[in-house]
């Protein structure tokens, strides 16, 4: 049986796999230690949990155990890289470059390290949100000290040439941050081949829990030093304190294992639902798909319907399908009438920003399900356009040339 409505918002949050829910439920309860307890064998069960969770994320990205701090999640991972390196390096230079199309957790931060006197460069990304290596090679000075370019895109899916942009920080001796978000466990990840110092992760993206991410540190060639925004009991070797969250940290090392084992599997079979909605939601007259048509994540899918308000499309579908018209992380933006940063950053006009759709697929997305959303997209669509006297005018006239007075 179809559950409604259905699940379409899977860059936002995923469901919790039963598997690392399973996993995780021991150390609720009888593995309750903490895991910085050195005397006793309740703290030792704990760390030891801790750092096999950490050994499994490290070895998904070819890192080492030590090179991961875990934290809250990706908007401290990015918090903490940011911060952290504008202070360490303060001495060396006080230039970052970042892109149009970042997360508010990396924006932000920018915005608050200017006004403590760090200069930003933010680029341009190209009509399809790519960030060309070209922009920020031009950005570049020699006060230059990090570069912050996020891995996917998560509102248009759109991949970056992350190993393009190292090797030309590689080149001129420039750190790279990767907010790795939305594309770690979904496509393969090797820092070491992608010369990345620094990348932000979250568990509850890839089916694991909320409030549990990390920040991968580079400690060799050349050993990466952040300055700790966290003071306290001195947890993860001083640079992030507080009592570990050792259910979540269990929980993201089985989610981040599922989802490399099954990468090929899921992206295969998802990337198929994604281009069969995609291709529904396309057949729709002057509907249009934003981000790179083939370099994107698999699961995503982002349209624009002229005429057609996202947020009446959503309230219309309510008991229908759960989709969303840009970033959770951003919707207080959306409601105040702002126009998505990442789409008016591909030249999406802020009328049509409003028209666009942010869709998610994800592991438990079925096809039942893609054709029963599918179709109700397009009937609400239509539907509300028969009602839109302006699309009844503009068309009349695109149709026939008749002149409207
Ligand atoms: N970066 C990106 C690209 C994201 O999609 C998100 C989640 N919306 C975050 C950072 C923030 O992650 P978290 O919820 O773990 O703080």
């Amino acid at each position: 049986m179809m559950k409604l409505p259905v699940y379409l918002d899977n860059h936002s949050t995923t469901p919790v796999d039963k598997r690392v829910v399973e996993a995780m439920l021991p150390y609720f309860t009888e593995h309750f230690g903490n895991a910085a307890s050195r005397h006793h064998s309740f703290g030792w069960q704990a760390e030891v949990a801790v750092e096999h969770a950490r050994k499994v994320l490290a070895r998904s990205v070819n890192a080492e155990p030590k090179e991961i701090i875990f934290t809250s999640g990706a908007t401290e991972a990015n918090n903490l890289a940011l911060k952290g390196i504008a202070e360490s390096l303060r001495g060396k230079g006080r230039h970052i470059i970042t892109s149009k199309t970042e997360h508010r957790s990396v924006l932000d931060v920018c915005g608050v390290l200017e006004k403590s006197g760090y200069r930003v460069t933010v680029v341009d990304v190209d009509r399809y949100g790519i960030v060309h290596p070209e922009t920020i090679r031009e950005a570049m000075t020699d006060e230059t000290i990090l570069v912050s370019v996020m891995m996917a895109n998560n509102e248009i899916g759109t991949l970056a040439p992350i190993s393009e942009i190292g090797r030309l920080c590689l080149e001129r001796g420039v750190l790279l941050h990767t907010d790795a978000t939305q594309s770690l466990g979904k496509i393969p990840i090797d820092v070491q081949a992608l010369n990345i110092h620094l990348m932000s992760m979250s568990a509850h993206k890839i089916y694991g829990p909320k409030g549990v991410g990390a920040l991968y540190v580079r400690a060799q060639n050349p050993r990466v030093q952040l300055t700790q925004q966290m003071d306290g009991g001195g947890h993860e070797r001083g640079m992030r304190s507080g009592t570990m969250n050792v259910p979540a940290i269990v929980g993201f090392g089985v989610a981040v294992e599922i989802a490399c084992e099954e990468m090929t599997k899921e992206s295969v079979r998802v990337g198929g639902l994604r281009d069969r909605l995609e291709k529904m939601l396309l057949s729709v007259d002057s509907a249009s798909r934003n981000g790179h048509p083939s370099n994107r994540l698999y699961n995503n899918l982002n349209v624009t319907f002229p005429y057609v308000r996202a947020d009446g499309l959503m309230a219309k579908l309510k008991k229908d399908a759960a989709f969303s018209s840009g970033s959770a992380c951003s919707s207080a933006d959306l409601e105040a009438g702002h126009a998505s940063h990442v789409l008016t950053a591909i030249g999406v006009d802020e009328d049509a920003a409003r028209n666009t759709i942010r869709i998610g697929l994800g592991r438990f997305t079925t096809q039942e399900e893609i054709d029963f959303a599918g179709a109700k997209i397009v009937e609400a669509v239509n539907n509300i356009r028969s009602q839109s006297p302006q699309y009844a005018i503009e068309n009349k006239e695109k149709n026939h040339g008749a002149v409207v007075s």
